[in-house]
């Protein structure tokens, strides 16, 4: 019997198009005498509308405008068409969404309600990871090592900008990184080195979030590792990232394509053993489930820092977590089954 599974790719956040470009390459990846894939995708609009196979190149997906294809279901609300369908049974559920609606435990929580397994981190973990200050928290507490930072909600800030600058300036100080709580992909990040760019960036990051997170900025090389497991987690080889700009931002990572990644990452036995141990003790801190890519910071003095992990890390064939996992000796199709395997034994272990 083929495993029947749902893939709700696309979503309401600045990573759609990576979204679409991932369920394309899991489509093709997956053996089709092993899985039955039916495909929802979720438009920019937050409208869920299960359509036919992918099979062209992403541009061509939006053409087809899924509901006005012969046997589309369009609707404008998540339960006719997941509920609709997992009435005839899905199997497990892939949510390939990145960011806020997609990656934060809400999607999560409508597969939960749905008692369906889902590919990746359960609520807990995934809201948990979205927020940075919350994730920060719980990291400090099981004792990793991370850049100093501090956090101020909207309604602190307004009307106490500069009394709210001169609390950073002592606590934190320049260069800092001014950032939204609850986003990825680098959007609404600024690097502030003096008070103008600090109430700049402020105010660019109250524009995403109700919630800014301001961090120490620190120079350092960005190493990433990547995590798949339920209670017995398993670490990749390392990866770097040598982003040809100041830092990793949305346009580095999405519109430039020229940011290198060196896999294996060029460190020492005990630097990866080190990071190897942080990577396993974030994994547990956060309660994870499926995979994180955890990414650090390694300043020249070869002190580590935890940055963040990311519960639905970039998935396509080219990006950094499928090929540390590929350098590691799993390749995509391998990658991709190994995940759902996880997903279907998570839901069993509940029951
Ligand atoms: P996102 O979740 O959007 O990826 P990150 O916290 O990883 O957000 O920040 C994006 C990028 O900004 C990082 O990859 C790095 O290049 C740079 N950056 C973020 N925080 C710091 C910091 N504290 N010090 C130095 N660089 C940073
Ligand atoms: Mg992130
Ligand atoms: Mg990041």
């Amino acid at each position: 019997m083929k495993i029947r599974l749902g893939l709700l790719y696309g979503g309401k956040s600045a990573e759609h198009k990576v979204s679409m470009q991932t369920a394309l390459a899991v489509i093709k990846a997956l053996d089709a005498s092993k899985f039955d894939i039916h495909p929802i995708y979720i438009n920019e609009e937050g409208q869920w509308i299960k359509g036919p196979q992918l099979e062209g190149p992403v541009d061509s997906v939006k053409q087809l405008e899924f509901g006005a294809n012969e046997g589309a279901i369009e609707a404008t609300g998540f339960n006719s068409i997941v509920a609709q369908d997992s009435s005839e049974g899905f199997d497990v559920v892939f949510p390939l969404l990145h960011g806020p609606n997609g990656e934060d435990g809400t999607v999560q929580g409508l597969l939960e309600l749905l008692n369906i397994p889902y590919v990746g981190n359960g609520v807990l973990a995934s809201s948990a990871g979205m927020d940075k200050v919350i994730m920060k928290n719980i990291f400090a507490q099981a004792g990793l090592t991370q850049v100093g930072y501090s956090s101020y909600l909207r309604s602190e800030y307004t009307g106490n900008e500069e009394a709210v600058c001169d609390e950073v300036e002592k606590e934190i100080g320049y260069p800092c990184f001014v950032k939204p709580a609850n986003l990825g992909s680098s959007v609404g990040i600024s690097k502030a080195d003096n008070r103008e760019e600090l109430l700049a960036a402020f105010a660019e990051a109250f524009q995403f979030d109700r919630k800014v997170i301001i961090e120490e900025g620190v120079k350092a090389r960005e190493v990433e590792l990547g995590v798949i497991g339920n209670d017995h987690p398993e670490v990749s080889v390392a990866g770097e990232i040598i982003p040809k700009k100041d830092f990793y931002d949305y346009k580095a990572k999405y519109e430039d394509g020229d940011t290198a990644l060196v896999i294996p990452a060029e460190l020492t036995e005990e630097e990866y053993a080190n990071l190897k141990e942080m990577a396993v003790k974030a994994y547990k801190a956060l309660d994870c489930s499926g995979l994180v890519r955890a990414d650090f910071f390694l300043t020249g003095d070869g002190k580590a820092y935890i940055n963040e992990v990311n519960t639905m890390p970039g998935f396509t064939p080219f990006s950094m977590f499928p090929l540390l996992w590929k350098h590691t000796g799993v390749d995509y199709p391998e990658l991709i089954e190994k995940l759902i395997q996880l997903a279907l034994d998570r839901h069993a272990e509940k029951q």
